[in-house]
């Protein structure tokens, strides 16, 4: 029986049509309304518990019992006139998403009835039940105990019935099992390492925030198609399917006009993002058809995470609403774009001060050098240790294809900050780096045009790009939790940033002027990085990764051994030195890796040999049998064989095929059992990471035969339906 695949897709939609609610109300009514942030804050807490977690939120002071007492009682309030009947602590375990466990807030009052009780210790901590999550070895089951702890940092928020508090998620004895813990640790090192040398350009700086702007791509299929392909619904992404014949190369869908039901779609995410305080911004057509975009307006790294976290499953919830399944997956289609979610990342000052962006003056811009060359040091420094923080099983698909960063980390750096580097190389120190056009003023002067942000050429081949005020962390999967990202990217920073105060505080021991003396500390980094990770060419040449090599980046492609890197003597020191790993913790993080990288990697191997046995080669033979029952009937008819030559090569074909799946079915079945064999982790992830190569081939006579097999026969939705129906 053929899937009657329009069918399908047509009786979805008709059923849920018409559901989407227009919005009412301006934007800036509804923002918010759903989040405790600082508004209600006021309005729900008295004046001194207001104060005290403003005190606790901006400057990391503890809340003592009593207070958090007050604050549970006035969230209690707020979230009860929102009819709110449960509360969870959510957080981000080594899982991907996000884990709750709801509990209704009733209590027995002691007069036989019930009371809602919300109170300061059920808002601090709890200590889920949750042993089953990833840890690596930390929670033996004689200490399986698991706590989350309320990140004040973080505001809480409603989804539908419930209060989530979002909470660090941390073992018994300490160690982080989570993404949000190691993350607020090296907001906390980049801070520490960039104040004391933000305080030298401005005394009444005292806080440094890092800032994430993430851009998240995905996929968008009918809900009907996507349910009758066994590969997106278990894997994610397909695991075989013939490229349609017309995919990305008219460029028609990237900036296209948004079709309507997608557009009812996205108008509905936003509402919900709205009202959870995510600022979200833009909305466009990607590359690839059925693949479009969304990003927010930047924010404080670890809250702009946790809206990342909160979209992706609105994103999941609201689509199914229309009838549509969002593929987050990396790469769920062979042959066109995958999907990134680039990480704009930058550093400010409490004054407001943009560190990754041309200053005011002169003294602004030397303190701007500073923040970008020792930012592209660490990038450097902690090459392989920063590609490992974005690789995974899904992720590796998409790296290093021709539509997609390459697997080195390089810098793109544009002409103009190119050249200024250089010159300031060559100039004595202590020559003001001016902005053009501001002054006047030219001769010795190292110039930065004021247009920078506009002048910085869009390079799409980098994976670490400048923009003109931030960095754009391009490598990023779309499925990750940014976190994994930023805290090795902030870590590293602020390393080179300590170590870089360092030696500036060595020139100015020795009595040089200060400009001279930052000049001179500088010089030896430029030095370093200029010819090294800075790269503005073409990133997909093949001439680049033998030119990368030589320069000592990190070109390596395996996933399980870049994951290794975490571990590396020089990855151990940065985390001990920036307290954001312990070697307990790196250890344990890596088992998981190794773990969830075999698991992903055989499951889909299960998938696809199970749907290359019980759905392509039963669709294969019954055409084959047909062909051959035509054959037959010629002959008795005829008598001989000569009007039916295509059937018989194509039977041949068939058969072919057919037996070549089977083949390479069992020699994957053999390295399956090899690899569940392997004595450790790391040797397991490394034989399944052999399998990856295995499914590419197996792929390949299974593409051959939906080529070949009658349409009305061949099972499953092909990729011209699930990419072109929206
Ligand atoms: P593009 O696709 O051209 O890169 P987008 O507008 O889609 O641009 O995304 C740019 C992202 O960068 C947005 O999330 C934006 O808020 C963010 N961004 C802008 N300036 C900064 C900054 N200084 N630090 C961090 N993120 C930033
Ligand atoms: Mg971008």
């Amino acid at each position: 029986m053929s899937v009657n695949r329009i069918d399908l897709v047509r009786s979805s939609f008709e059923k849920k049509a018409g559901e989407y609610e227009a919005m009412d109300k301006k934007v800036s009514e509804i923002f918010g309304e759903l989040v405790f942030d600082r508004a209600k804050m006021r309005k729900y807490l008295d004046t001194k518990t207001f104060n005290s977690l403003l005190d606790c939120i901006d400057n990391g002071n503890a809340l003592d019992r009593q207070t958090a007492d007050a604050v549970a009682c006035g969230i209690k309030e707020w979230a009860l006139e929102h009819g709110v009947t449960h509360v969870t602590h959510w957080f981000q375990p080594l899982t991907d998403g996000t884990a709750e466990k709801h509990e209704t807030l009733i209590d027995y009052d002691g007069k036989g009835g019930v009371i809602e009780r919300f109170d300061g210790s059920s808002l601090v901590q709890q200590e889920p039940d949750a042993s089953s999550f990833p840890n690596g070895g930390i929670r033996a089951t004689f200490e399986a105990r698991g706590y989350t702890a309320w990140d004040p940092t973080s505001p809480v928020f409603i989804q539908e019935d419930t209060l989530c508090i979002p909470t660090i998620f941390v073992s018994y004895t300490g160690e982080a099992l989570d993404y949000k813990t190691p993350l607020k640790r090296a907001l906390k090192a980049v801070c520490d390492a960039a104040l004391p040398i933000c305080k030298l350009f401005d005394p009444k700086v005292t806080k440094v925030y890092s800032y994430l702007g993430w851009e998240q791509e995905y996929f968008l299929v009918d809900e009907a198609l996507y349910a009758s392909r066994t590969d997106l619904m278990i894997t994610g992404r397909t695991l075989f399917g013939h490229m349609s014949s017309k995919n990305q190369q008219l460029d028609d869908h990237y900036f296209g006009a948004i079709p309507s039901r997608v557009a009812a779609f996205m108008r509905d995410l936003e509402f919900a993002a709205f009202r959870l305080g995510i600022p979200v911004k833009t909305r466009h057509n990607e590359v690839a058809p059925n693949q479009f975009e969304l990003a927010p307006i930047f924010g404080e790294a670890n809250l702009a995470n946790d809206q990342n976290q909160i979209l992706m499953n609105l994103m999941d919830t609201i689509a199914r609403k229309h009838s549509f399944v969002v593929l987050l997956h990396e790469k769920p289609f062979d042959g066109i774009n995958g999907s990134g979610k680039h990480n704009n990342w930058s550093l400010g000052t409490d004054t407001g001060t943009g560190l990754l962006a041309p200053g005011k003056d002169a003294r602004g811009n030397l303190q701007f050098i500073i923040l970008l060359v020792n930012s592209l040091a660490a990038v450097q420094k902690h090459n392989a240790l920063l590609k490992a923080s974005i690789v995974s099983a899904s992720n590796e698909h998409r790296l290093g294809g021709n539509e997609a960063p390459p697997s080195i980390v390089s810098a793109f750096l544009g002409r103009t900050m190119t050249e200024v580097l250089r010159k300031l190389l060559e100039l004595p120190s202590g020559t003001p780096v001016e902005i053009a056009g501001k002054k006047g003023k030219r001769v010795g002067l190292v110039e930065i045009p004021e247009i920078l942000l506009d002048n910085t050429d869009r390079n799409r081949t980098s994976p670490f790009a400048f923009t003109g005020n931030r960095f754009e962390f391009r490598a990023v999967g779309s499925s990750a939790n940014c976190a994994g990202a930023l805290t090795v990217l902030n870590a590293a920073v602020a390393d080179q940033l300590t170590s870089y105060k360092a030696a500036l505080d060595a020139e100015l021991a020795s009595g040089k002027p200060f400009d001279v003396a930052v000049m001179d500390s500088l010089k030896p980094v430029i030095a370093s990085i200029i010819d090294v990770v800075c790269f503005d060419g073409n990133g997909y040449s093949a001439e680049w990764v033998k030119e990368a090599a030589r320069r000592g980046l990190d070109t390596r492609t395996c996933v399980p051994e870049l994951i290794a890197s975490y571990a590396s003597p020089s990855s151990v020191e940065l985390f001990e030195r920036t307290g954001v790993f312990t070697t307990r913790e790196l250890e344990a993080r890596n088992e998981v890796k190794w773990d969830t990288y075999s698991k992903k990697v055989q499951i889909e191997s299960l998938v696809m040999a199970r749907m290359a046995i019980n759905h392509i080669i039963p669709a294969a033979l019954e055409y084959k049998s047909r062909l051959l029952k035509g054959i037959k009937y010629n002959l008795d008819v005829f008598g001989n064989l000569d009007g039916c030559k295509s059937e018989r090569i194509l039977v041949e074909s068939i058969s072919a095929l057919v037996e070549d799946i089977r083949v390479k079915v069992d020699a994957m079945q053999s390295a399956r059992t090899a690899a569940k064999e392997a004595s450790d982790s790391y040797s397991r992830a490394m034989a399944y990471s052999a399998i990856v190569a295995d499914l590419r081939e197996l792929r390949k006579p299974i593409d051959r035969l939906e080529e070949l097999v009658d349409n009305r026969i061949w099972p499953l939705p092909k990729y011209r339906e699930l990419l072109f129906i929206s």
